[in-house]
């Protein structure tokens, strides 16, 4: 279905995003990795989606904390692999603390990486998808775009204003073959995830299994965790031609979360 097309996966290296770049290759298209990590493991990720696939895969390692790093991926896949069909903002990071001990640098790096990087990315691929009046922009929201946590303020923060953005451009876009979609994952057992279970384990003296299982508890009415074939799944769908007049909808993947 995506033969020819060309995708940007941000933040694609792990979680989330490795899931939707890994389905979008399924489907045919031929994908820009991004992200950070191991270079032998990010290559070893890139050759075998590659041949799995019969899809043309490049990676480059632009930090998208800058409005110059998130151009230049732009820049490079056109370079490498001839266009942007495909944007998918799903790089993002995480900090909790309560406000008035929130780190100023924490907010700043939160509100760069998990919001302006999305704002930069589509201006920069947006102008070839009108030239070729066909486009996919979905960004990686969250629950946390929909509804708020305690501690979680520049997470929160710059999710919702994710899902206002993509509004914002959907309607710029709406007499356009460009759309723009947000996805809201509930908890997915990521990396980023993980780092946040470890840490309320060691806090209480629990086990990482007695945490992840209260996690779910707390948010999640299913008790099981998304996962990212799940969410690439959507992504998919949203790239299909039954995806052509979903236009700047904020779709919960949440098992239940935000139904309460
Ligand atoms: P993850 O930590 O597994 O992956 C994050 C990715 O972003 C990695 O590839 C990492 O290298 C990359 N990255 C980090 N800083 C970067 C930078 N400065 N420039 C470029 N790339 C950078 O996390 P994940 O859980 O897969 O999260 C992916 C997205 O999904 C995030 O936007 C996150 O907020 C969102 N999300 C996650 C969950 C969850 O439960 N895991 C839930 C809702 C939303």
């Amino acid at each position: 279905m995506l033969k020819d097309k060309v995708a940007v996966v941000t933040g694609s290296t792990s979680g989330i995003g490795l899931g939707i770049a890994r389905a979008l290759a399924t489907a045919g298209a031929d994908v820009m990795l991004n992200g950070f990590g191991d270079a032998a493991e990010i290559e070893e990720i890139r050759r075998q989606m590659a041949a799995a696939h019969d899809v043309r895969v490049a990676y480059s390692g632009a930090d998208l904390s800058t409005a110059a790093g998130v151009r230049g991926l732009i820049e490079a896949t056109d370079a490498e692999l001839g266009r942007v069909d495909v944007l998918v903002n799903n790089a993002g990071i995480q900090h909790t603390d309560a406000v008035q001990d929130f780190p100023d640098e924490k907010w700043d790096a939160i509100i760069a990486l998990n919001q302006s990087a999305v704002f930069h990315g589509i201006k920069a691929a947006i102008p070839q998808m009108y030239a070729r009046d066909w486009g996919r922009i979905i960004n990686v929201a969250s629950a946390h775009g929909l509804v708020a946590s305690p501690k979680k303020a520049a997470y929160v923060a710059a999710k919702h204003a994710i899902v206002g953005l993509t509004k914002v451009v959907a309607l710029e876009s709406a007499q356009t073959g460009v759309t723009c979609n947000a996805i809201c994952p509930g908890w997915v057992l990521t990396p980023l995830v993980e780092a946040q279970i470890k840490a309320r384990a060691e806090e209480k003296g629990t086990s990482f299994d007695d945490e992840a299982n209260e996690l779910l508890a707390e948010k999640q009415p299913s008790r099981r965790f998304v996962t990212p074939e799940q969410l690439g799944d959507l992504a998919v769908f949203l790239c299909s031609p039954g995806g052509e007049e979903i236009r700047g909808q904020a779709f919960a993947m949440d098992g239940g979360w935000t139904a309460q």
